[in-house]
């Protein structure tokens, strides 16, 4: 039985990722997360009761906590999720993201040094710190060409900054102390359990609620789509089978324009959900004013990932969204504690 310290655990891509490996068996997961407002322990709710999942509330940046930790459950390897992630909050406020992104990576990161060294020689050699990132930090595209390993780090947003920032730092953590770390930089991410404040969910709920569906300037950004369960079976078999000290994109082969994937959302609910009076949900959509610094587009090449380690993705965009838009509608009473803030002031009455 092996023991995964996995950080950010009760967010979007951690929480599918601790569900994802616990449905699987064979694995213990200590799941660190500071419970920002993106952290829900509602996604964890099915895990009660278990033994195999132990979770601490708690900051990666709290070295003390985090050395504790490692002393207490001997984990096998560190997967590290935990992040500010929304562009947008970055944009408002960057100084979070460079505290949790960079400052409470390298925490983690010098924790995971220190016992990794103290380990016995035949645990040493199997150790991993797994760095989940993104394919922001490699800037904007034009029209053709994709992201692969080589590409020169670009980050446009204080979000993506801060993302580079942490991906250095490990990339140094294993060059400089020899530390066993692995990076994945992937590609845009939906499906179940994801903060109704990002491009997919925020289009299903305001559709649903049939409120005006905002999309940033002309709509013609363009994101490399991947059903996160998809993402989560990459970084399982990047822990399993990855050549230390590299990096792997991770992508779908998926690209559509920002506005595709709400008309596509739009199509899928006029289906399943009509609108009163024969109202297509395509006539919700308004234009709003662009983000600042907007990336114009991003497209992954996945191939080494494809290559070396046999990953492959299972769902195509159509079958994702449609996984995803069903998903949401299944799972109401998830979305409206989110919005209701519910989520959060039970878990702050009971701290
Ligand atoms: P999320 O915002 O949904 O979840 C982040 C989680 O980290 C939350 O549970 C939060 O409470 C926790 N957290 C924040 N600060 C913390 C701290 N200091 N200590 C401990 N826990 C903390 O994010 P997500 O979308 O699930 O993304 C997870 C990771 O994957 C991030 O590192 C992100 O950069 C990366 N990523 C995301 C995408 C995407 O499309 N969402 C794509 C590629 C990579």
């Amino acid at each position: 039985m092996k023991t995964l310290l996995v950080t950010g655990g009760a967010g979007f891509i951690g929480g599918n990722f601790v569900l994802d490996v616990l449905a699987r068996g064979g694995c213990r997961v200590v799941n660190l997360d500071k419970l920002t407002y993106a952290g829900n322990p509602d996604t964890l709710a099915t895990l009660e009761g278990r033994t195999d999942h132990v979770f601490v509330h708690g900051d990666i940046g709290d070295a003390a906590l985090v050395r504790r930790l490692l002393e207490q459950h001997r984990p096998d390897a560190i997967v590290n999720f935990a992040a500010e992630s929304h562009v947008d909050r970055s944009i408002d406020g960057p100084a979070a993201f460079v505290q949790t992104n960079v400052v409470g990576t390298l925490a983690l990161l010098e924790c995971a040094r220190d016992y990794w060294r103290a380990l016995p020689a035949e645990r040493q050699a199997g150790f991993r710190f797994l760095h989940v990132s993104t394919d922001e930090v490699y800037g904007s595209l034009g029209p053709t060409g994709k992201f692969t390993e080589t590409t020169a780090y670009a980050p446009n947003s204080p979000y993506s900054a801060s993302k580079a920032a942490s991906d250095h730092l490990v990339r140094a953590f294993h060059h400089t102390y020899g530390l066993p770390t692995l990076t994945t930089n992937c590609s845009n991410n939906y499906g179940p359990y994801q903060f109704p404040e990002k491009l997919i969910p925020l289009t299903i709920q305001k559709a649903l609620a049939g409120e005006p569906l905002p999309v940033y300037g002309d709509g013609r950004n363009v994101r490399d789509w991947l059903y996160v369960g998809d993402h989560c079976a990459a970084i399982l078999r990047v822990l399993e089978a990855g050549r230390v000290g590299e990096t792997y994109n991770v992508g779908g082969d998926a690209e559509r324009e920002n506005i595709q994937v709400v008309k596509t959302i739009c199509a899928l609910l006029d289906e399943r959900r009509p609108l009163a009076g024969g109202r297509r949900h395509e006539s919700l959509i308004t234009y709003v004013k662009d983000r600042p610094g907007h990336d114009r587009r991003y497209a992954i090449d996945a191939s080494k990932l494809q290559r070396e380690l046999g990953w492959r993705p299972t769902q195509s965009f159509e079958s994702g969204i449609a996984r995803t838009v069903d998903w949401y509608l299944a799972h109401q009473a998830w979305v409206r504690r989110v919005l209701d803030g519910s989520y959060r002031m039970e878990r702050l009455g009971a701290a």
